[in-house]
């Protein structure tokens, strides 16, 4: 619960940031980001809390569209007073039926700058990125050779926060292509009533591109199992979906289709069936390795005390994911900083700064739902 309401309020700070400088793709991205984790925890609470949280979601969501139809002045064009949700403010005052949706705006950055090198572990999944389009765009020679075209569909899943969205870009980065991005509840607003054209349209755009990666986050919201109460739309959905990706093979462009789930099992049967996902690759808490390389990528260049033994911390944090690790260091380095000021020391993160982190952030993955993920795979893959 905790990580959700973390993630949601870390979304809402960056969507203002955004909004205050006047960029409109990454508000949008943040605006449906922290929508989502708000619907996530109204799923996981009740009464009056879960009321709330689906209130100030769809609010959030709202916001992404309005934004979506509405892009945000530059803030050079106008005044430095911070865009706010208010009457008077471009998102609140545009109008959502009818607007052309600008597919642009799908796009959150022409080239992401993560790279590979940012991100610890997942050693399996870079093989299998590299394996599909890395070594085939290098090296194309050899690769027409063997007549294996580069690109395809990878479905990443595994719990939240252990990266799936990081190294989406990082894949972007790595092959110099434009990263577009949608959520699963980004494109099925309700306020269009227009998902299948929507997700369309995205794919489209990014077949206009020679190389993109386009990254469906949340497939199990878009493309949710079609259980016997599943609406017209959601079969519309999935067919259209299906229809639109089928082709890409025997396109000219190169497409990286990704997707990402933390609940696989949600997903509908045929997107698993019909081999839209060539490969699936399940991304886990991060192993002691990665969790070493995720303090030395967090921890590089910071000031720390003479001992600080890393192995032992790689140790000490199973079961923890790469976000969480994420907030923990942040949190010692917020102590040493409160340390460093009211002693008038220099600042240097302890290890007792980290033990203090742990009191206050738990680990967001339990046995519970590594079980879950086991079933699955035993049960879809057998494996
Ligand atoms: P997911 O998409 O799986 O929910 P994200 O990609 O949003 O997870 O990860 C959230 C943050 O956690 C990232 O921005 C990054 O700072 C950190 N992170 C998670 N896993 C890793 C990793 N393996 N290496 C480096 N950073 C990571």
């Amino acid at each position: 619960m905790s990580f959700l309401f973390d993630k949601k309020i870390e979304h809402e700070n960056l969507c203002e940031a955004a909004i205050r400088e006047g960029r409109s793709a990454e508000a949008v991205f943040h605006a449906a980001k922290a929508g989502d984790f708000c619907l996530a925890l109204a799923k996981q609470s009740d009464g009056t809390i879960a009321e709330r949280y689906l209130q100030v979601g769809e609010s959030w969501l709202d916001i992404a569209e309005r934004l979506q139809t509405s892009p945000l002045p530059s803030v050079s064009s106008g005044s430095d007073k911070p865009a706010s949700r208010t009457s008077q403010s471009p998102i609140a005052t545009a109008s959502l039926r009818g607007t052309p949706i600008d597919d642009s705006e799908f796009q959150i950055a022409e080239i992401p700058d993560v790279s590979f090198d940012d991100i610890a572990g997942m050693e399996v999944a870079k093989e299998a990125i590299f394996d599909m389009i890395v070594h085939p765009m290098r090296e194309p020679e050899k690769a027409r050779a063997l007549k294996l075209k580069p690109g395809g569909g990878v479905l990443l899943y595994g719990p939240p926060g252990t990266g799936k969205t990081m190294f989406g870009k990082a894949i972007a980065h790595e092959i110099d292509a434009p990263f577009f991005y949608a959520s699963g509840a980004q494109i099925r607003s309700k306020w269009h009533g227009e998902s299948e054209q929507r997700l369309s349209r995205l794919i489209q755009s990014a077949r206009e591109k020679p190389v993109a990666v386009l990254f469906l986050d949340e497939v199990d919201g878009l493309l949710p199992r079609r259980a016997s109460g599943s609406s017209v739309v959601d079969n519309r959905i999935v067919t259209q979906f299906l229809a639109d990706i089928g082709g890409f093979r025997d396109s000219e462009n190169i497409l990286l289709l990704l997707g990402a789930t933390n609940k696989p099992w949600e997903i509908d049967e045929a997107v698993f069936r019909t081999g839209r996902f060539d490969e699936k690759i399940y991304i886990g808490p991060p192993d002691a390795g990665a969790r070493r390389g995720l303090l030395e990528i967090h921890l590089a260049g910071v000031p720390l005390e003479d001992d600080f033994n890393f192995e032992k911390w790689a140790m000490r944090l199973e079961g923890y994911t790469g976000s969480d690790i994420v907030g923990l260091v942040h949190d010692a380095k917020r102590s040493a900083l409160r340390r460093s000021v009211f002693g008038q020391s220099d600042p240097a993160v302890k290890q007792i700064d980290l033990e203090q982190a742990l009191t206050t952030i738990p680990s967001s993955v339990t046995d519970k739902m590594l079980g879950q993920y086991e079933r699955f795979q035993q049960q879809r893959f057998g494996a």
